[in-house]
């Protein structure tokens, strides 16, 4: 636990959430069990963070009047996903503070831009390369070497916007589903196994993390987080300090994730930074004392962090497309089920997840 900052918001003020996902839904309940009030901002009618909110805009991004109007009902704004477009920002940031500020956000909004970054701090990334045309991305390709992936460098998630290329033959049909985004070129890392840290830093400079979870992805999409994960003691470490020099280096205050891959032969590459809450971070709803939305909350309100101890072992699963139907069967398992009331299941779609608490130990247990 940590000081408590200057101004903070108090109990019975609200914080302004922009996107209506789960996370944002998941956001309102922890600000809820604070005394804090949220109000959702989104472009979507059935948005559903707008289920659980006191108070909602349902308006474009860039609808000036609508933000305004937001900006005067809250005491601090934040937001539940990356892609938002920069002159919101500024028209929000002359009204209220926006945590994480538009510097970090615009650092992480772009692929090339966050791991120039990273390069920048010295920290350890797959080789890349920028390219815009079909001869950028063959010269692209030889700094890179195969298998590489190429990635549109904004409004990527989940595995859109991202082309496996295995041959060199296969560049040109491949170019043509990026429709002449700006990209980038990654190697594919032959990695032992994917995790990452969830970390929270306050605007006083405080800085705490929970443990990393491993991260099993399928088609790109996260399936599973476990903790403990693999990486030993000084890889955990390495990774949570790694993590505490890019919250620094971007004067962070919220939470934030970052992605590693960890290498066969004990690396730990940084495959992304995300400006928020994290899918990988959902079991420590239950797993820990305060769990990474409650974190979040408490840094974009200015009030102290709070313990990230995890008094159990946990397994998140999530639940994507039809795998959320059988819910009373879910339901009647062990386990703490999430469903966020998306009404429409779509392939790919996250619609809810099943965390599994195991006991204690120094040991993973078999998930
Ligand atoms: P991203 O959207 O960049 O986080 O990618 C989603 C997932 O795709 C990652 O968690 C990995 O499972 C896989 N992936 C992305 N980039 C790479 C890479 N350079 N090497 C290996 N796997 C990758």
């Amino acid at each position: 636990m940590t000081a408590a900052p200057r101004d903070p918001v108090a109990p019975g003020g609200t914080i302004g959430i922009l996107g209506g996902g789960q996370l944002g839904r998941m956001l309102v309940l922890a600000a809820a069990r604070l005394g804090l009030k949220a109000h959702v901002y989104s472009d979507t009618r059935d948005a559903p963070a707008f289920d659980v909110a006191a108070a909602r805009t349902c308006a474009s991004y860039d609808h000036r009047e609508s933000l305004l109007a937001f900006a005067q009902g809250v005491d601090a704004i934040t937001f539940e996903f990356e892609n938002i477009p920069s002159a919101t920002l500024v028209t929000l940031a002359r009204q209220r503070p926006i945590r994480p500020g538009a510097a970090a956000l615009a650092v992480t909004q772009d692929r090339l831009t966050e791991k120039d970054f990273l390069t920048g701090l010295g920290i350890a990334t797959t080789a890349y390369a920028a390219f815009g045309t079909l001869e950028e991305a063959r010269e692209a390709i030889a700094r890179t070497g195969l298998p590489a992936i190429a990635k549109t460098r904004k409004f990527g998630y989940d595995g859109k916007g991202q082309w496996t290329i295995t041959h060199a033959n296969d560049l040109e049909a491949e170019f043509s589903c990026l429709s002449g985004a700006p990209a980038i070129m990654e190697r594919r890392v032959n990695f032992a196994f994917e995790c990452s840290v969830i970390a929270a830093r306050n605007d006083g400079g405080d800085f705490v993390a929970y443990d990393p979870p491993e991260n099993i992805h399928g088609d790109h999409i996260l399936r599973r987080a476990i903790v403990p994960s693999p990486l030993n003691k000084d890889q955990a470490e390495k990774a949570i300090a790694i993590t505490g020099r890019i919250a620094e280096a971007l004067h962070y205050v919220g939470v934030l994730a970052v992605e590693f891959f960890a290498t066969r032969d004990g690396h730990l590459l940084v495959n992304e930074i995300a400006p928020r809450v994290h899918n990988s971070g959902h079991w420590t709803l239950e797993a820990c004392v305060v769990s990474q939305f409650e974190q979040h909350i408490r840094a974009v309100a200015g009030w102290p962090l709070g313990d990230t101890a995890r008094h159990s072992n946990a397994v998140m699963d999530n639940l994507i497309g039809d795998e959320a139907e059988c819910w009373q069967k879910l339901a009647g398992q062990p386990g703490a089920l999430h469903l966020y009331g998306k009404r429409e299941s779509r392939p790919g779609r996250k619609m809810g997840h099943i965390t599994r608490l195991l006991p204690l130990t120094g040991e993973r247990d078999s998930a």
